[in-house]
């Protein structure tokens, strides 16, 4: 039957939607071969260069993704970014089945005056320059102003608050980055304001990032007392998750802390805190015109219900003093190829249980197919029913396997025509032990390399 010949499958991207959707057609189909191209020299995709530096644990994904990587069935390809080195035509050409599983690396823009001063970055980057995205390194964000503001509730807004104020004993085994680690260090940054659109029950954190910042040692939360009044009766029949979330803001914004707890405020060098109903309207310049001085907020208010809940901006202002603004509003996708259809509004492909609409043998997975929203383990079930759907393809004949398809060997010669140098598992393993070996010398879990060249020069390709 046509299930017996050898099915050629390509995935791009090797962060867990990729991994997740090798893992899964490699185990429900036994005559796939599986490649996975990345655009950098090394894998993981944010699990490597998102996650934060001190959540450790939930790196440990990445054992399993190393299991998938050394089955005899699949195999890695790194430093070829498709649709610069390699067509997804091309891919198609060589392969049954291509599964789009490139992320989202385009951040959304605030889209308001002052966005181009000095002291303002997306949130993004400040994760990418202490997770060593390789030529980030020169980013060197001003960290000389006492007060940064947080434009966006969600977990990355806690990640970055959290390591910008974190007392560096906390960071320096981690495998942050040694540059920034020093940056760290030296900042001036003492206080951290994170903004939110709409109020407190809408909030997108979740309560392991909000228990770590009440808790983080030398800092005290800053938070408004009437924000959280009469919240309690509100929440009692909410789901449980949103439920103990809220509770746990409204005991840090409402009880008298414990006389240990009132001392442990009292003596913090740093604070942080929540500012609900805000609305970045303009990044304000200092009066050489250059460098960001403060933000003036929209004070505003919530219409609507449920899903349909929106916040309305009033008439009314208020500037807040500050030298850094980050961003951290969410991202987007962008399509590698013109030829296959990309859904320009909703920023994702469209695909139907990831099958990319009115193109047989192209799918999707990950954020590139729902948006960027949801963890690793949203992902992984996400990238299971694109690897169902490609075995359903395979057992009913939608797909035509009666061609037998040359795989790597095809985009091996067109990577050689080009010049391109490739990556291995066995080359990433070099990077990886270069690292680890660098980061012992510094009494840290990791040093990771910071430019794609040195990352070369460890595989001698
Ligand atoms: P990605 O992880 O972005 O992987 C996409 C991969 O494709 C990348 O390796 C990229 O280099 C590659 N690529 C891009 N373009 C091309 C191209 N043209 N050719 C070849 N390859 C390409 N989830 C948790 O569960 N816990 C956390 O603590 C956590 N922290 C996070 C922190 C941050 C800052 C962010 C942004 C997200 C975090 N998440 C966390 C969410 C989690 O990272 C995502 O759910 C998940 O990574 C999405 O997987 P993906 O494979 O779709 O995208």
């Amino acid at each position: 039957s046509s299930s017996d010949c050898a099915l050629q499958v390509c995935v791009v991207g090797s962060g867990p939607a990729g991994f997740y959707a090798a893992q899964h057609v490699l185990k429900l189909q036994k005559s796939a071969i599986v490649d996975v191209y990345e655009k950098l020299p090394v894998p993981f995709g944010l699990v490597r260069f998102g996650v934060a530096p001190d959540h450790p644990e939930v790196k440990n994904v990445i054992n399993s993704f190393t299991q998938t990587m050394h089955h005899g069935r699949c195999s890695f390809y790194g430093n070829i970014t498709v649709g610069k080195d390699i067509s997804v035509e091309e891919l198609k050409q060589a392969y049954h089945v291509v599964i789009l599983a490139y992320g989202a690396q385009d951040n959304l823009m605030l889209e308001i005056p002052g966005e181009s001063l000095h002291g303002v970055y997306s949130a993004r980057s400040i994760v990418e320059w202490y997770n060593g995205v390789p030529g980030i390194q020169n980013l060197n964000p001003d960290l000389s102003c006492e007060t940064a503001v947080i434009l966006g509730q969600g977990n990355v807004a806690l990640d970055v608050a959290r390591i910008l104020i974190s007392p560096i004993d906390l960071l320096k085994k981690t495998d942050i980055t040694s540059y920034s680690l020093e940056a760290i260090a030296a900042s001036k940054v003492k206080r951290v304001l994170i903004v939110g659109r709409r109020g407190p029950l809408q909030v997108a954190f979740t309560i392991k990032e909000l228990r770590e910042m009440v808790n983080l040692p030398g800092a005290r939360p800053l938070f408004n007392p009437s924000d959280f009044e009469g919240l309690r009766e509100i929440i009692k029949d909410k789901p449980r998750p949103r439920k103990r979330l809220t509770e746990l803001m409204v005991k840090t914004a409402l009880e008298k802390p414990s006389a240990k707890e009132a001392k442990r405020q009292e003596e913090a060098a740093k604070e942080w805190g929540l500012r609900f109903l805000r609305s970045p309207v303009q990044i304000l310049p200092t009066s050489d015109g250059k460098h960001v001085a403060g933000i003036r907020l929209s004070v505003n208010k919530l219409e609507g219900s449920g899903e349909s809940l929106r916040s309305i901006q009033t008439e009314e202002l208020e500037d807040v003093e500050c030298g850094l603004v980050l961003s951290s509003i969410g991202y987007k996708s962008h399509p590698i190829s013109s030829s296959f259809p990309f859904d320009n509004k909703k920023r994702v492909i469209p695909n139907h249980l990831g099958r990319v609409l009115n193109t047989p043998g192209l799918y999707c997975s990950g954020w590139v197919k729902r948006g960027p929203t949801g963890v690793i383990l949203t992902t992984m079930n996400d990238s299971f029913e694109t690897a169902e759907s490609v075995v359903k393809d395979v057992k009913s004949g939608s797909l035509n396997l009666s061609v037998p398809k040359a795989g790597f060997s095809a985009v091996q010669a067109l990577l050689q025509q080009r010049g391109v140098c490739l990556v291995s598992f066995p080359g990433w393993e070099k990077i990886n032990e270069a690292e680890l070996a660098k980061g012992a010398k510094l009494g840290k879990s990791r040093e990771k390399l910071s430019n794609v060249e040195e990352m070369l020069n460890c595989v001698c390709c």
